[in-house]
């Protein structure tokens, strides 16, 4: 019998990507090509939605051909993709009437921050999307779409447009406009959809003056969604879930406690929560992780949202690096305990501290700090940030970390991924397939099309380096606690 294949479509914001799987979950091909991103305006980040759906299908053809396999030969599709990402087109003609606005565009920050005068809203939101008010979360970019878009209203209102997230145009586009759908995760990134009663939130349509006639009909994220016909093959879509989670699940965090941290750009952390939502009190995100055959899974959710850039910085800022890589060599050069501090706060800090007006911040410079100590403390830095948002993950749902899953590019450098064991007391697991994203999309995928069970996916996971805490109590509490000094004093510093 010739062997099985599952397709991954993974949609991000800066490239479209399918990777072909085996039957075993082995990746067998990748395929790549950027997509472009628009700025009209500073602070407006914008893409054009049949693009990303031209380079999406682009993508899918090419790793078939490159493999030599035959379309009969693919079980089934599953799709990731960016999150919060906002598409609004026209139901009949399938043209977008809008550019896709990208979850980065904050062209609606004014508005969100008039909205955070309202503490009943804000409450309200919170307590049934899992969210904060954000230009970040897709409704206030559909209500700017249907207010500033000339006849959009009109036409909404007439049942003539449909809204999407990136997973739902895709699906749309693939089964050729019979499709109108999206997952729980994807719903849940929204704030419109309640989180509670999994259900749209009629009150926030009301509040957003958002069409309940626009959205998709949200399912499970292993759902046979329908079906892609090409050459008188038809191939079952049967996985969907937005990028985060999907890497959670193809990290197989299915138990309560679980974590993932993705170090990338930015760092993306996601704890498994369980079948109830729990809200934080450290001003971390509630989320749904997925639903599996109606049963859904919440998660918490916390970002760095300096990471990997601060090591770009190394590199490109103070070019005291040439690449990346080379930042583990140097780190390791010094022998002595760390007394330097980097605070990347450049961009503000996140959770738990939430002070916008933090600023990047380096202590314990002494005469002979050189730059050696300044990169091993800016990795360090990644590490810090991590933990404060584990143990904020840890207070909120009550469950001590056992061991910490991690993917993304940065998880290559070895003295981080110590570092951060050490820092945790937690044992740090690097998989074998750090393409977390996309494996999650395609076992989703191969669990709708029942090739494999939620067991399946537990034995096939490998882990290619386990790092073991190593640092003793008393140095790891007392670094730990000249961290937050470091932080106390990088906060408020804007005017
Ligand atoms: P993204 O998906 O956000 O573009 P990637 O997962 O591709 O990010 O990771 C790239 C980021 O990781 C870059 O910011 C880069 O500086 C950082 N990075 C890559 N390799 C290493 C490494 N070996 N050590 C430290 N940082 C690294």
């Amino acid at each position: 019998m010739a062997k099985k294949y599952i397709l991954a479509l993974d949609q991000g914001t800066t490239s479209s990507r399918t990777v072909l799987f085996d039957d075993k979950g082995k990746i067998c091909g990748i395929s790549q090509r950027e997509t472009e991103q628009i700025y009209p305006k500073h602070g407006w980040v914008e893409q054009n939605a049949v693009e990303i759906y031209q380079s999406q299908l682009e993508t899918m053809h090419k790793v078939i051909r490159d493999n030599n396999i035959d379309f009969e030969d693919i079980l089934s599709i599953g799709i990731t993709n960016q999150r919060e990402t906002t598409v609004v087109w026209n139901k009949k003609t399938g043209e977008p009437v809008y550019n896709a606005i990208v979850w980065q565009d904050v062209r609606t920050s004014k508005y969100c921050k008039q909205l955070k005068k309202d503490e009943t809203l804000n409450s309200y939101i919170q307590e049934n999307t899992g969210l904060v008010i954000d230009s970040y979360f897709s409704a206030t970019k559909v209500k700017w779409i249907l207010d500033n878009v000339p006849k959009a209203r009109i036409m909404a209102e007439k049942n003539e447009l449909l809204f999407g997230t990136v997973d739902t145009w895709l699906l749309w586009n693939l089964t050729k406009g019979k499709v109108h759908a999206t997952d729980y995760s994807n719903a849940s990134r929204t704030m419109l959809y309640n989180i509670v009663k999994l259900d749209w939130d009629l009150h926030l349509l009301n509040n957003f003056e958002i069409p309940a006639s626009m959205l998709p009909e949200v399912r499970s994220s292993n759902h046979h969604y329908g079906n892609f016909e090409f050459d008188n093959h038809k191939i079952p879509v049967t996985g969907i879930a937005g990028d985060q989670q999907a890497a959670l699940f193809g990290q197989a965090c299915f138990e309560k406690g679980e974590i993932k941290n993705t170090y990338g750009t930015g760092c993306f952390l996601l704890m498994n929560t369980g079948s109830k939502p729990k809200f934080s009190e450290h001003g971390l995100l509630t989320t749904i992780a997925w639903g599996l055959d109606g049963k859904i899974d919440y998660a918490l959710e916390g970002s760095v949202f300096i990471a990997g850039a601060a090591i770009q910085w190394l590199r490109d800022g103070l070019q005291l690096i040439d690449n990346a890589k080379d930042s583990e060599y140097f780190a390791t050069q010094v022998k002595e305990d760390s007394s330097v501090y980097v605070v990347p706060a450049f961009a503000g800090l996140g959770a738990p501290y939430w002070d916008m007006d933090a600023r990047g911040s380096i202590f314990g410079l002494t005469r002979d700090t050189g730059k050696n100590h300044l990169i091993k403390a800016t990795l360090e830095s990644l590490a810090y940030r991590s933990k404060d948002l584990i143990v904020s993950m840890e207070e909120d749902s009550g469950v001590r970390l056992a061991s910490l899953k991690v993917d993304g590019g940065a998880c290559a450098n070895n003295y981080l991924m110590q570092f951060q064991a050490d820092i945790l007391d937690t044992p740090v697991e690097r998989a074998e397939i750090i393409e977390s994203t996309a494996l999650g999309a395609a076992y989703l995928s191969g669990i709708g099309v029942g090739l494999w069970k939620k067991e399946d996916i537990l034995k096939n996971r490998k882990i290619q380096k386990e790092f073991q805490p190593e640092m003793d109590a008393v140095k790891r509490k007392k670094l730990y606690a000249t961290w937050k000094k470091a932080v106390s004093r990088s906060m408020d510093w804007e005017e």
